[in-house]
């Protein structure tokens, strides 16, 4: 396997969004297989105590001794729980259910805020790309990812309510961007489960791109069953269903982020 060297800098990006179920760990899982199949050097950090990024990649949680839980609670080194070449380029840091506790053992810590930080700093300069998915709420986990993370992407699932919450999360991103990462900031903004053929969808997308403009990516993810299916099969859409829309969109989406850069 040839080595690939990462030439300029680390780029660390936060999967966020308060709301369950509008296509973060969808988003992690593939935009990171893609960049790696692009050429990149890829690590994905689950941050969700789900974990759906680690099986959806295929690591059977339960055989897993160490996971991110450790890294930010007990002294575990981040090396020592990545798992490597999952596929192309990809890297895997990840979740189990244990994570679901640092949500409370955080809050008692020192430098509660900054564990992430302290952990992923010291991987800069190893990986061109490195993806965190965030859980589904505010808490002392999304806040570590919003001080360890250079941008945010943030995806937007095309259905009602789309914008709900998302002034919250831009509070809390300007709170975080003040006190603890000043040069924080939206990197792209991800349309998500797009069905053309509705009206809702559409308006959902016009409604976005009118509130955020530049900031929403060209490209948008379709939604199809085959998104769905993949993670039961452990395989990000690029293997498992090469030629469909699902792959193509979100190789367009690596893409359309290196460009970005
Ligand atoms: P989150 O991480 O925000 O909770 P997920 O990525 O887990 O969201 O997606 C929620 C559900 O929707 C999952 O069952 C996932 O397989 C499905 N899903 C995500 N994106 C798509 C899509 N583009 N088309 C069809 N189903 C999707």
């Amino acid at each position: 396997k040839p080595v690939k060297h990462v030439i300029g800098q680390t780029k660390i990006f936060a999967i966020i969004n308060q709301k369950g179920g509008v296509g973060k760990s969808t988003t992690a899982v593939n935009l990171a297989a893609a960049l790696g199949e692009q050429g990149k050097q890829v690590l994905l950090i689950d941050l969700d105590p789900q974990g759906n990024a680690t099986s959806g990649l295929g690591i059977n949680k339960a055989e897993i001794s160490h996971c991110i839980y450790d890294v930010l609670l007990n002294d575990v080194q981040i090396e020592d729980i990545i798992v490597p070449d999952i596929t192309e380029g990809l890297d895997l840091a990840p979740a189990t259910i244990n994570l679901a506790g640092a949500e409370v053992e955080l809050v008692s810590e020192m430098a509660r805020e900054n564990r992430l930080r302290d952990t992923v700093g010291r991987l800069r300069g190893k990986y061109d790309y490195i993806l965190i998915d965030c859980p589904p709420s505010l808490g002392l986990l999304t806040v570590n990812a919003l001080v360890a993370a250079d941008k945010l992407i943030i995806p937007i699932q095309c259905e009602f309510y789309a914008l709900e919450g998302v002034t919250k999360l831009l509070d809390s991103m300007k709170r975080v961007k003040s006190r603890l990462n000043p040069s924080l900031d939206i990197y792209g903004i991800l349309l998500t489960m797009y069905d053309g053929r509705t009206t809702l969808a559409k308006q959902v997308a016009s409604e976005v791109r009118n509130f955020f403009g530049k900031q929403v990516f060209e490209t948008v993810i379709p939604r199809t069953v085959k998104l769905s299916e993949a993670p039961s099969y452990g395989i990000p859409i690029t293997q498992y269903d090469p030629a469909g829309k699902g792959a193509q969109s979100y190789s367009d989406l690596a893409k359309e982020v290196v460009k970005r850069g």
